[in-house]
């Protein structure tokens, strides 16, 4: 439920519950379940003279069972004491006369009525009510007649309410109301903020302890809330700024070995060479090549070697700048098909000569025209070409093929071999920075796991895009394309350094 909809209905909660639990309170008093007296019924402040009427009529007619059954009963003090204390629990009391005697009055202290204005006998009928003067209040009266008045007296019984009842009857009800009412809205109360507390407090708890354990570095918790509302929907979007920055956290530690690795590879890879040189060259010193054929020989090591240092002192360069985004690019507008060509004879020579096969196709038209900065491209070309022969299978003759195409917009250039191909799981990974597949790690070829980075990173500057397909232990297929020249573009305005 969203939030706004739960605070509206815990505003309607917080006002329709007390009024509805008042109107229960309410019928329930009137009924007299609670108190378990009519006493304190509500309708002690509609109907005020009616409910002390009631209250006191029960004794009203057991005088009248008496004045027809046992006359002589009012003539007894004992009977009318009792009479009398269980008036008293109605805040009543009794006055007897016989005549014009008084013969009981269970008046309390300071509420005696003057008798003299007691009403005569037959002037009030048994269904009235009167109002009487008491000492310092007024009653009202109600008269019960008895007796033999024909020939012996007449007799009166007066029943006796002072109103000053009324007040302590109305305070006890309000007592009784504000008591319920108090416990009502603690019962509201209660209810609601337990609502509450379950949807929002706790909810905001959990947070407030993912936010901490962020803040201290421990990414290792999974915080699950549930339900629909804004609350919950705040924390799904720390649980997913948490998963993010520990996946961060993760590939930082990742590149950081990766990087650890890239450095050691480097440092191995320029010391074989190195030590290389440094022999041949001691070597030549010491005089151990004595004829001038040696010594070429020596110095041709030394100079082959000087170069693979050359290279990977290049590649290193050119990572860097990658990772400064700083390639120098110098671009130009070239005939395809004229650059491709010559890529290609260089190959064909160098690989006729290592008993290999390279085989070219161009399927470009004459003027195709391509923006390129032709280094990098060939840098690509290179990088590609290489792997082609670094991961070759042994046994099994080198056989690559550059197939040049047109693709519309662009040129497509393809490069396949028969090498040892790359399984599906390293396959989306090898144009990543200082990936190199588990395979290649594990062999004696030498790589920094940079070569397919460098080669992504030119062709996305160029506005192309790179990808591979590969079958293991068949071979891969690399492919790139490149954007070709409209008319209008001109070289000057495609120049950039970048
Ligand atoms: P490396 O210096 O390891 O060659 P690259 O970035 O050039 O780095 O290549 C990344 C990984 O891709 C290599 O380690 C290798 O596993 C795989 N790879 C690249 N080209 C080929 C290919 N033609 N045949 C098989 N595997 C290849």
């Amino acid at each position: 439920m969203r939030l706004k909809t739960r605070l509206f209905m815990s505003f309607l909660l917080i006002v329709i519950l007390p009024i509805l639990l008042a109107f229960v309170l309410y019928f329930l008093i009137a009924s007299g379940r609670v108190n378990g007296n009519e006493e304190t019924s509500p309708l002690y402040f509609t109907n005020t003279i009616d409910t002390l009427i009631n209250d006191t009529d029960p004794e009203v007619q057991e005088l009248k069972h008496w004045s027809k059954a046992f006359p002589d009963r009012f003539l007894k003090t004992d009977i009318l004491k009792e009479i009398n204390s269980s008036l008293s629990s109605a805040n009543s009391f009794l006055v007897v006369k016989q005549g014009t005697r008084v013969v009981f009055d269970g008046a309390p202290d300071g509420m005696h009525p003057r008798y003299s204005r007691l009403p005569v006998y037959g002037k009030l009928s048994e269904s009235d009510v009167m109002v009487v003067k008491l000492e310092n209040q007024s009653a009202m009266l109600r008269e019960v007649d008895f007796g033999d008045y024909k020939d012996r007296y007449h007799g009166q019984a007066f029943v006796i309410t002072p109103t000053g009842t009324v007040i302590p009857g109305a305070g006890k009800i309000l007592i009784t109301y504000v008591l319920w009412m108090a416990l009502i809205l603690l019962i509201t109360a209660f209810v609601i903020v337990t609502l509450l507390y379950n949807s929002i407090i706790r909810k905001v708890r959990r947070m407030q302890e993912a936010t901490e354990n962020i803040r201290n570095g421990n990414l290792d918790f999974t915080l699950k809330v549930k339900g629909k509302d804004e609350i919950s929907e705040l924390a799904g979007s720390i649980e997913r700024m948490k998963n993010h920055l520990r996946a961060d956290a993760m590939q930082k530690l990742e590149t950081e070995d990766a990087q650890r690795k890239f450095l050691s590879n480097i440092t191995h890879d320029l010391k074989t060479p190195l030590t290389s040189v440094i022999g041949y060259s001691e070597g030549l010193i010491d005089g151990i090549a004595p004829t001038p054929d040696k010594q070429m020989k020596y110095l041709t090591i030394i100079h082959n070697k000087a170069s693979e240092m050359n290279d990977l002192l290049n590649e290193l360069s050119v990572f860097t700048k990658i990772d400064t985004d700083s390639i120098p690019y110098n671009f130009s507008r070239v005939n395809a098909r004229g650059f491709f060509d010559e890529f290609a004879e260089e190959n064909e020579v160098e690989f006729d000569s290592q008993d290999a096969i390279f085989l070219y196709q161009c399927d470009l038209p004459d003027g195709c025209e391509i923006m390129i900065d032709t280094s990098q491209i060939k840098r690509v070309l290179h990088n590609l070409v290489s792997n082609a022969v670094k991961y070759r299978r042994d046994g099994i003759r080198l056989k690559v093929m550059l197939r040049v195409s047109d693709a519309g917009e662009f040129i497509q250039a393809e490069i396949a071999d028969n090498g040892r191909g790359i399984s599906q799981d390293d396959l989306p990974h090898i144009f990543e920075r200082l990936f190199r597949a588990d395979k290649a790690r594990n062999t004696q070829i030498k790589g920094s796991g940079i070569g397919l980075s460098i080669v992504k990173k030119i062709i996305s500057d160029h506005g192309g895009q790179v990808w591979a397909t590969s079958i293991e232990g068949t071979g891969s297929k690399f492919y790139f394309l490149l954007k070709k020249c409209s008319d209008k573009e001109e070289p000057d305005e495609q120049d950039s350094d970048n």
